[in-house]
């Protein structure tokens, strides 16, 4: 089978390639965020968590295969394993789990998921990479434990410093840990974009086409960007 490397995938062939920042903002103003943050304070704190992120990649190993990558990760005394599916709730297809034993479990029926989707929509791709996608994303969370401190509180200290409210929100952990996969992999575009491609093709859209459902996203976000910065 010929792959294409996710460097190489082309998702504006898709859809608009919205960056992090609009697909976090999104997810953020969707959820009870708005109880513990102002909505002006939103885009401040989502670069804020994609620049934390991202300043964890410095001084990381190139990490350019699945094998470097777990052979890493066992160095770090973490255990990796691979099951079939999530025995309770199919929506997770990863996770970190921390303590004296500290684990990444990855979810098989998610690399079936991403492959087919990439399979069909664009072009066949290495599920190795697909593992590596969780694999950085869950390291983050390891990361977060042991060495750069979690995210949410963090900037929950910052923001409280500033005057902000108290604010609680888990979600900067995910923003964080996304940059972070996405710089580490090299890749054009947010694996949240691939996230939210994955939860589309499984809704019902009769009437709408994902290239129409990104372009709403896109204006809604130009529009709240104006309305947050003026
Ligand atoms: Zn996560």
């Amino acid at each position: 089978m010929k792959y294409i490397s996710l460097r190489f995938i082309k998702m504006e062939q898709l859809c608009p390639v919205l960056p992090l920042e609009v697909l976090s903002f999104q997810e953020m103003k969707n959820e009870q965020t708005l109880e513990s943050v102002q909505m002006d304070q939103l885009p401040e704190l989502i670069q804020d968590a994609i620049r934390m992120g991202k300043l964890a990649v410095e001084r990381r190993p190139t990490l350019a295969n699945l094998t470097d990558l777990i052979n890493h990760l066992l160095k770090q005394k973490i255990q990796v394993r691979f099951l079939d599916r999530h025995p309770t709730d199919q929506h997770v297809r990863a996770q970190y789990q921390t303590g004296k034993h500290p684990c990444i479990t990855i979810y098989r029926s998610s690399i079936q998921q991403m492959e087919r989707f990439f399979r069909q929509q664009l072009a066949p791709v290495d599920p190795k990479e697909l593992y590596m996608l969780h694999l950085f994303h869950e390291w983050f969370h390891h990361l977060e434990e042991v060495e750069i401190g979690r995210i949410d509180r963090k900037l929950a200290k910052q923001y409280r410093q500033r005057r902000f409210q108290r604010i609680v929100i888990p979600q900067v952990r995910e923003i964080a840990a996304h940059a972070f996969t996405q710089q580490m992999m090299n890749l054009s575009w947010s694996p949240l974009l691939l996230d939210h491609l994955l939860s589309f093709q499984k809704q019902p859209h009769s009437s709408i086409s994902l290239r129409e459902h990104f372009h709403q996203l896109k204006d809604e976000f130009s529009k709240m960007a104006e309305v947050t910065s003026s």
